[in-house]
């Protein structure tokens, strides 16, 4: 079967799928974008994801390229055309093509991308858990917004590669964790307190970070959101990972050292369970 891209209101197929040289998110990375799960058919927290891209269009001062219904059924269509019943579907919006210039062109429409494609979970690393190394974060101070410029986060999960380890939490200046390459960072303190980032300008606010929060809130577990230091991240009892395609991820070692004796803790274990349930829910 081959694979179908929505390129600017057509259903192309995905190899001949092409965007022009002048396309601002190719020049400038001037687009955002949005990663959503599809899990048995149906789309996993769209409503917050969809809420998100509103707010990144907004935050980068560009036009929606079309009304959140067309969008909707876009999404479903290119889903559909795709066979896709567990994977994932991204979308993005760049500020279109224009002859280049920093300033905003006058008269450029969005250009809109959406492709689909099979994706299972990966139960094997969510069971095994991965090891992270902590690097410093180089990125701009705008990291709410989900745009296309993914350069430092390219570079850094380049550099965990190479350092044996899956990926890297980003410090900042002080020494505290912002986030993974592409999750949120959590820990389990040995006050069983979970502790994970606020949502400011530091961080991406992971929409299955905002899923999981509420379900840990619903158990009535300790919540609290405060940075917290590379030290007391390899002073835990647990750490984990959220997001959309690493739903709860164990963090079993951080910078070669194990945390909770390198095996998944119980809380996390209790979180993920939850979040399985939440993603089945249609
Ligand atoms: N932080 C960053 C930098 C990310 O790229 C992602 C993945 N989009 C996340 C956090 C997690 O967000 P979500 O749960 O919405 O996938």
């Amino acid at each position: 079967m081959s694979r179908i891209a929505y390129v600017n209101g057509r259903y192309i197929a995905h190899r001949a799928a092409r965007v022009h040289i002048e396309d601002r998110g190719y020049q400038f990375a001037d687009g955002i974008y949005e990663v959503v799960a599809v899990r048995r058919g149906h789309l996993v927290d769209e409503g917050p994801h969809l809420d998100r891209l509103d707010r990144s269009l907004g935050e980068m001062r560009m036009a929606a390229p079309m009304g959140r219904a067309a969008l909707r059924h876009a999404m479903r269509e290119v889903i559909r055309r795709n066979r896709v019943a567990d994977g994932i579907v991204y979308l993005q919006v760049t500020r279109g093509v224009a002859p280049r210039g920093h300033a905003f062109p006058k008269g450029a429409a969005p250009a809109l991308v959406i492709t689909a494609k099979r994706l299972a979970p990966n139960y094997a690393q969510m069971e095994k858990g991965i090891a992270i190394v902590t690097l410093p974060d180089i990125r701009w101070k705008r990291r709410d917004i989900k745009t296309v410029n993914l350069t430092a986060n390219v570079l850094a999960k380049q550099q965990a590669l190479d350092a044996g380890a899956y990926d890297a939490w980003l410090v900042d200046e002080a020494g505290m964790v912002n986030e993974g390459t592409a999750s949120n960072a959590w820990i389990v303190t040995r006050a069983k307190e979970l502790v994970t980032h606020a949502p400011d300008h530091s961080i991406l606010n992971g929409i299955t970070r905002l899923a999981v929060k509420r379900l840990a809130e619903t158990k009535g577990y300790r919540f609290v959101e405060r940075p917290f230091s590379k030290s007391e991240a390899l002073a835990a009892e647990e750490a984990f990972v959220t997001g959309t395609t690493s739903w709860v991820t164990p963090v079993v070692a951080i910078d070669g050292k194990p945390i909770g004796g390198g095996t998944a803790g119980p809380l996390t274990r209790a979180l993920q369970r939850l979040y399985e349930a939440h993603a089945d829910e249609p």
